[in-house]
Parts: structure tokens; C-alpha cells; sequence
């Protein structure tokens, strides 16, 4: 049994609080903490009385945050405060000797640009202090590395190429909003695209490849080429990699409002004057968008993400897809979250029960495909993230 520590109650924070209650088995003594108190109140508020404790926390403060983990005895922390807080939260869980697990890699405030670096230069320190660091535990990065994992350790015996297709096609009725933190959401969809084949990145202009993609239960949706985290670690782990990209849909309101929003300057992250006063326009932005974790009650329709992999097994060409479909309404109704929420919450709550059984634990900093896959797909089946594999044809 383990007690777990929370960081961050936003709308990925609050389908992880539910769904550790949820996994009481494994989570004796869960804790919630933020910066703020009020959004773990909120929280709290939604399960049975004393399924939670809570906390605040500023996660950028590395000391104030080892102070917490040793004072509730935290086995391990599930980051799911913002990527800017990875580096202190790993620091406070070596100082007070508690195992680490977050959902998206580093990335500096100050800077558009997100990389493992930083957090892989602290294997060492956790090999040293017997602890382990999970990296990107999920949907993508997370399910979609193990979705990897799994096809190159029961289908392939090489993998040529992967498509990592991401679809979120709900509707929260809003001209514009994010479904995640929106300034991490534009930060990322605003950046310049990458693709990685025969061995070098490819960079493109942002939005300018794209491709129609068929999502199961969907239907044919324009689908655009983006840089996404997980296969800065897929193209070191899968062996025989030719090609890895990334694509993602976005309806054509949702990319002219961002067109628009670039182009009179709202997703600038460099401070200006206004009327006497620094602001940074992204922040302000974030400001007058509908706050994320207020969407689910308004969401309907489907999230679909998946990889589609080719390769050869046995000396003949073979091409399989991997998918997870998951409803908005559905996920409110359990969790009161939408599913992106849901579908990043779930995997992290997955690889913390895996770790504190212990089907997951090595000293060290790993990412998703490094290990088993067959224990993360089963426990996706068990708590609410089935998922579906077809062989496709050529
Ligand atoms: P939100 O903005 O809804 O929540 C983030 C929470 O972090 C907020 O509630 C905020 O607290 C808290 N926080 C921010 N700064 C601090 C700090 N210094 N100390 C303590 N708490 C802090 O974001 P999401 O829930 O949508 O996303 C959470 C994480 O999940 C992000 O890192 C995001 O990138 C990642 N993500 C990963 C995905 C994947 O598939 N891998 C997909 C979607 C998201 P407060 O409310 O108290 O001010």
C-alpha cells in the first residue's frame, strides 16, 4: 500500500484524484496539492468525505515541496501541475526519497521548446538514490509509446515506420477554447512541425503538412503534422525506426481564431507594456479563455488517438493500427473531466499503480517504452480506456 502525493489540481489533477480513490487497493493515503487551495477544495468536494487529504504547494519552490513530500510520506508524486514544474518536482522528490511520474516533458517558461534533455541528465542522481522517474505517463506522450512497445514486442520483429494520429473531435460549444492549459496548448500547436526519417529531424512550417485520416467511430477528419514529445524517445527505442511522425486534427474555426490570434500578437510569451504594466499576451489570453476544467460538463463527442505501425515480421510486410476511443460525455459522467482530461489522467494513474506493485520499478529515469507493455494494456482495458487493435492492409 502507498501514499501518494498529487501535483496540480486542474483538470488532468482532478481525473487522477478520482480515479486513485478509484484504486484505493494500491493508494492508502492519497494527497492533492496546489498552488492554489480552492482548486483542491473544489476537488475534494466531489469525492467521499475523507477519500482526500489536501495541500498547498508552490511547485516552483523545490524546498517548500520536499517539505511536503516528507512531511505526508509520500511514496510517490504524480506531477500534473504544468511541464515548467518537472524539473523542481524531480529535485524535491530526491531530496525527500519519493519516485516521480509526470505527463509532459520540461519546457522552459521563457521558451517554446520542450526536450527530455534536462530530465534524462538526472538518471544518474535517481540510480543513486534507488528511486524512479517516469516520464510522460499519458495519452501522448503515455499510451501511445506503449501502444509502440506493444506492437514491436508481439507484432514486428522490425518497425519502419509509426504515425502517431491524435483526433479530438468533442464540441464544447465555444467559438474558441483549449481543452488542455491553453497556454501549453497553443505554445505547442503555434511551434514550428518536425518529423524524424532516415535518421535526421525534418523541420516544416507549423500546420503545413497535413493529411485526411478515417478515425474509427469518427469519421474522415483533416489531420496536420506537429513536433510532438514522445518521439524524441521513440526514434532512440524502437529498433529498425525509419520514420515517426506526428499529426493531430483541428477544425478550421479553431485554426483561424489561432491564425488570428498570432497575427495581432496574443501568443506572444515575451512581456510588453500595457498601460504602465509588464504583461505577457499568452498569459492574458489564458485569462479571457474559458478555464479548461469547466469544459467537460458542455463537451460532446469523441476522442480517437492511436499509432498506425509498419514494419516486417517473418520476412513479409506488416501494417497494423492501435486506437482508443474514448467519449466526452462518458468521462464527465465518472469523473466530471472531458476526455482529454480522462485520457491523460487514467495513464498516469496506470503507471503509478504499476510502479507501486512494483511491475514498473527501476531505479532511474525511464520513459513508457522502455518497459513491459502487456501490464500498461491491461490495466487500460480495466480502468476504462479499451482499446482496439485491426491489421490493415499495404
Ligand atoms: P491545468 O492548467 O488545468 O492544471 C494545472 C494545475 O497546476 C493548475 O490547477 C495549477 O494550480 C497547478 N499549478 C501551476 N503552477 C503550479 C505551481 N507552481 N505549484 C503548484 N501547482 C501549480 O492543466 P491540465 O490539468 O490540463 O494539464 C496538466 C498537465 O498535463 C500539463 O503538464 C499538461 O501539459 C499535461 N498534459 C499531458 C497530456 C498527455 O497526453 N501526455 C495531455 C494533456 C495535458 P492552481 O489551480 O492551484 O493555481
Amino acid at each position: 500500500m502507498s501514499t501518494v502525493l498529487i501535483i496540480g489540481a486542474g483538470g488532468v489533477g482532478r481525473v487522477v484524484a478520482h480515479k486513485c480513490v478509484m484504486n484505493a487497493d494500491v493508494f492508502s493515503k492519497i494527497v492533492l496539492a496546489s498552488r492554489r487551495i480552492e482548486s483542491c477544495r473544489a476537488i475534494e468536494s466531489e469525492l467521499p468525505d475523507g477519500a482526500i487529504e489536501i495541500a498547498q504547494v508552490d511547485a516552483d519552490d523545490t524546498v517548500e515541496t520536499a517539505r511536503l513530500i516528507e512531511s505526508i510520506g509520500a511514496d510517490i508524486v504524480i506531477n500534473v501541475a504544468l511541464p515548467y514544474q518537472d524539473l523542481t518536482i524531480m529535485e524535491a522528490c530526491l531530496k525527500s526519497g519519493a519516485h516521480y511520474l509526470d505527463t509532459a516533458n520540461y519546457e522552459h517558461p521563457d521558451e517554446a521548446k520542450f526536450e527530455y534533455k534536462e530530465q534524462w541528465a538526472k538518471d544518474q542522481a535517481f540510480k543513486d538514490a534507488n528511486l524512479m522517474a517516469l516520464l510522460g505517463s499519458g495519452f501522448d506522450p503515455g499510451v501511445t509509446n506503449v501502444f509502440c512497445a506493444y506492437a514491436q514486442k508481439h507484432y514486428f520483429d522490425e518497425i519502419h515506420t509509426i504515425d502517431i494520429l491524435d483526433c479530438n473531435d468533442g464540441d464544447h460549444g465555444y467559438a474558441f477554447a483549449t481543452n488542455f492549459n491553453p497556454e501549453i496548448n497553443l505554445r505547442e500547436v503555434s511551434s514550428k512541425g518536425r518529423y524524424w526519417e532516415d535518421g535526421k529531424w525534418i523541420e516544416t512550417d507549423p500546420m503545413e503538412i497535413k493529411m485526411v485520416w478515417d478515425y474509427p467511430e469518427v469519421g474522415e477528419r483533416e489531420s496536420y503534422l506537429l513536433y510532438h514529445e514522445e518521439m524524441e524517445s521513440l526514434v532512440k527505442h524502437i529498433k529498425g525506426l525509419k520514420r515517426i511522425r506526428f499529426f493531430m486534427t483541428f477544425g478550421e474555426s479553431y485554426l483561424t481564431h489561432m491564425k488570428c490570434l498570432e497575427n495581432v500578437g496574443m501568443l506572444g510569451i515575451e512581456e510588453v507594456e500595457h498601460n504602465g504594466q509588464k504583461i505577457v499576451p499568452m498569459q492574458f489570453l489564458k485569462t479571457l479563455l474559458p478555464d479548461p476544467s469547466t469544459l467537460g460538463e458542455r463537451t460532446v463527442g469523441k476522442t480517437n488517438i492511436g499509432i498506425v505501425a509498419s514494419g516486417m515480421k517473418d520476412n513479409k510486410p506488416k501494417k497494423i493500427y492501435i486506437y482508443q476511443v474514448s467519449d466526452h460525455k462518458r468521462c464527465y459522467d465518472e469523473v466530471r473531466s472531458q476526455a482529454v482530461s480522462y485520457t491523460t489522467g487514467v495513464p498516469a494513474v496506470i503507471g503509478a499503480r504499476l510502479m507501486c506493485e512494483g511491475a514498473w520499478m527501476k531505479s532511474g529515469v525511464w520513459n513508457m517504452e522502455q518497459f513491459d507493455p502487456d501490464p500498461f494494456m491491461r490495466e487500460l482495458n480495466r480502468q476504462g480506456l479499451a482499446w482496439v487493435l485491426k491489421e490493415l492492409e499495404g
